[in-house]
């Protein structure tokens, strides 16, 4: 019988998927890394169980405890997937800008969600991170993963995202290009690819409204730099100890804007039914494809998670219309015949 003990047995070991159409005019075989694969349906699916694994062997969870951790949704799943197969309870934080699916899905898969305001300073208390940390030190047994400064999550690519892509493109690989929130996949994926080959290039793809781009090129924290924007998984107002900036070589900023049409066209174009952060990262990394890669090159972009949590607002064409990212909406039947 071929079977999985446990369905977080099937993380990782997700499929390369050659570009087509998005990247028309551009040199190099530009390919995606579709995360969507993982039982969870992101990337972040790598790390938690890796966070989790790393806690039992350190001692700071035991059996019966709590997880806790402040997620924008897709390392909340994983962790929940990882606490029904060891058997944690979890607790998670949100900002409420993210998309009521992903709260909806947390939910669907037990986990008791806290909604925060979006809108306030990290060190705020009413904020996710401050949230997360009170119950820390509220609730007996219970551990904060962290994902922003826990090792264990750069840890995680450095120890399968890595070393798949390097196997999957045997050795080829020239370029990498991955979307920057807590900055795991990134460095840790390009620190194993850059061990093996140094000349590989990691283009950080940042949001407006995030600091990294500036810190990476000023090492200023310029908070002048943070205002709200959309784009879910990327860009942060902090820090974090996951982004190592010696393993990201530039940063490309995208618009929302910019974004949310990228990933319907990878959805129209390509087939790949994807989220709102993997137009970001096709969208920016194709922009630095455009200027530096020759016929030669091989890119891999990582697509971190699925586009069905993001059918209320970026596939959804009022909710784009209304936020001036398409001109208009339905199609009449008329238009339907004259196209
Ligand atoms: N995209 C999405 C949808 C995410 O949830 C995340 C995780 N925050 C990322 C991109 C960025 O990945 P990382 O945290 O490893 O930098």
């Amino acid at each position: 019988m071929h079977y999985y003990e446990s369905i977080i047995d099937t993380i990782g070991n997700t499929p390369l998927v050659k570009l087509h159409r998005v990247n028309k005019g551009i040199k190099g075989t530009i390919l995606v890394k579709v995360e969507y694969f993982n039982p969870g349906n992101s990337v972040k699916d790598r790390m938690a169980i890796r966070m989790v694994e790393e806690a039992e062997k350190n001692g700071t969870l035991k059996p019966g405890g709590t997880i806790i951790e402040g997620t924008s949704g897709n390392t909340g799943m994983g962790l929940a997937l990882a606490g029904i197969a060891r058997g944690y309870k979890c607790v998670f934080t949100m900002a409420d800008k993210q998309s009521q699916e992903k709260i909806d899905i947390l939910r669907a898969v037990g986990a008791e969600v806290v909604v925060c305001p979006t809108n306030v300073a990290p060190e705020d208390p009413r904020s996710y991170y401050s949230v997360a940390r009170r119950l820390n030190q509220e609730i007996p047994n219970s551990f904060y993963a962290n994902q922003y400064d826990n090792p264990a999550n750069a840890m995680a690519h450095y120890e399968t995202t890595g070393p798949e892509i390097w196997q999957q493109t045997e050795g080829k690989i020239t370029h990498f290009g991955a979307g920057v929130g807590t900055g795991g996949t990134a460095s840790g994926t390009s620190k194993y690819l850059k061990e093996q080959k140094a000349g590989i290039v990691t283009v950080g793809i940042d949001t407006y409204g995030s600091v990294f781009k500036k810190y990476k090129e000023t090492g200023e924290f310029d908070e002048k730099e943070v205002f709200p924007y959309l784009t879910e998984g990327i860009g942060e107002d902090i820090l974090p100890e996951n982004v190592d900036f010696s393993m990201i070589d530039h940063f490309v900023k995208v618009t929302d804007k910019d974004a949310a049409l990228m990933t319907r066209r990878l959805a129209r174009e390509e087939g790949l039914f994807v989220g709102w952060s993997c137009g970001s990262a096709v969208h920016g990394a194709l922009e630095y494809a455009r200027q530096h890669l020759t016929d030669d090159d091989v890119m891999v972009i990582i697509l971190p998670d699925h586009g069905t949590r993001y059918l209320g607002k970026i596939y959804n064409d009022t909710w784009m219309k209304d936020h001036g990212f398409l001109e208009r909406t339905f199609a009449t039947a008329r238009d339907i015949v004259h196209r």
